[in-house]
């Protein structure tokens, strides 16, 4: 029997072939590269989405993070709220700058737990990072309360959540910055890196151009020390594809997760669920496996999780954790000095998440067969 992957990007391509290979030759066919009117194109059309007056295309996902800090003037000596169980790349859009995570425990929908927000908050705080996790889009209602009595900036990872709502407004319009990668695995994946952000501020989007671009706005003069982060026009002429396209993908996601939801029914397996008031992406859709842990949060024999991975795997189906070691646990941040045990939430998810497959274009007896193999799973 074939292998089940847990994402299969050249479904996605497959998919609208026919109109992703005349816009590619139509690119090369242009004489024009990087930063031009395939770019501008999907800068508005990308805002229109979003429902933000600006969008800035820019080079992958990190540099959207990393830049939106440093354009909001964030770094050495300042302090970031960020959920312990995210990519990396978010704890690294913050530290790139010189700011230091400081790190809140997720709720049990997987987002930033926003009750546990403002024990945090110090006189050196300047920001919260919200991460739409896995597609689903975080509490932003009390967020946003929280970033407004406080004075703080408020910016979205939106990598995993294109298309998310909580209370019927998008992620990526709620902060001063949106901020999107378009890595091809992503709902909204271009074919190489390309990022983005989105804004209301008229400023910000002009200073984020800036810093796009070697720091300069008028050619060989350079106001600022800047990155080269540009969005090709190729990338930026297939994402304009993809865009026409997202509120399908995102249905298809929508009907893949509730045939999961309905069709799995094993008790050692917590399904994921969504907040009142917010919608999923299902950017993944991740199963928990719970072992067990004592009272100082050390595991009790084996990890259930690995084992159901191995057990999947056997049957021929492929999962990825995501993720299985915390920023806040890996090598890169020992600086920040918390050990095991300090993010005791944090770290039991990263013990017991497993993503199942999940893609445009997964065919019914493919997840037919992911779901007869969860729930045959018998420890
Ligand atoms: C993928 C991802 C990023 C980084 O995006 P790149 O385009 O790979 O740089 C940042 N944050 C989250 C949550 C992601 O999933």
């Amino acid at each position: 029997m074939d292998k089940i992957m847990q994402s299969r990007m050249d479904r996605g391509f497959e998919r609208y072939q026919d109109e992703y290979e005349k816009k590619a030759l139509e690119v090369l066919r242009s004489g024009w590269y990087i930063l031009g009117k395939e770019d501008e194109a999907f800068e508005e059309e990308f805002a229109k989405y979003i429902g933000t007056k600006y969008s800035v295309g820019l080079a992958s996902g990190l540099d959207a993070l990393w830049l939106a800090f440093k354009v909001l003037g964030i770094g050495e000596g300042d302090e970031v709220i960020v959920q312990g169980n995210t990519y990396i790349a978010s704890v690294m859009g913050i530290t790139i700058n010189g700011a230091t995570p400081v790190i809140v425990e997720p709720d049990e929908y997987y987002q930033i737990d926003a009750d546990k927000i403002e024990e945090k908050i110090t006189d050196k705080t300047k920001a919260v990072l919200v991460v739409h996790l896995y597609g689903q889009a975080a509490n932003m209602t009390k967020i946003v309360d929280i970033c407004k009595r406080h004075n703080l900036r408020l910016v979205e990872d939106c990598a995993q959540s294109h298309g998310a709502c909580h209370n019927g407004q998008i992620t990526g319009s709620f902060g001063d910055f949106g901020c999107f990668s378009f890595y091809p695995s992503k709902n909204m994946g271009a074919f190489g890196d390309a990022g983005a952000v989105t804004t209301n501020d008229p400023e910000l989007a002009r200073l984020m151009k800036i810093y796009r671009n070697y720091g300069s706005e008028k050619r060989y003069y350079n106001m600022v020390v800047g990155a080269n982060s540009r969005l090709d026009e190729l990338q930026a002429g297939l994402l304009r594809v993809k865009l026409t396209h997202m509120d399908e993908i995102t249905k298809e996601r929508e009907e893949l997760a509730k045939v999961y939801a309905d069709g799995i029914n094993n008790d050692l397996v917590i399904k994921p669920v969504v907040r009142d008031g917010s919608t999923s992406v299902w950017h993944q859709y991740v199963l928990r496996v719970p072992s067990k842990f004592d009272e100082n949060g050390k595991l009790v024999g084996e990890n259930m999780r690995d084992k159901f991975k191995t057990y999947l795997e056997e049957k021929g189906i492929t999962t990825i954790c995501h993720y299985p070691i915390p920023p806040h646990r890996s090598e890169a941040y020992a600086y920040l000095n918390l050990p095991e045990g300090s993010l005791p939430i944090t770290e039991r998810y990263a013990n017991e998440v497993i993503s199942l497959p999940i893609y445009t274009g997964m065919y019914k007896e493919e997840q037919e067969r992911v779901i007869e193999a969860v729930n045959s799973f018998k420890g």
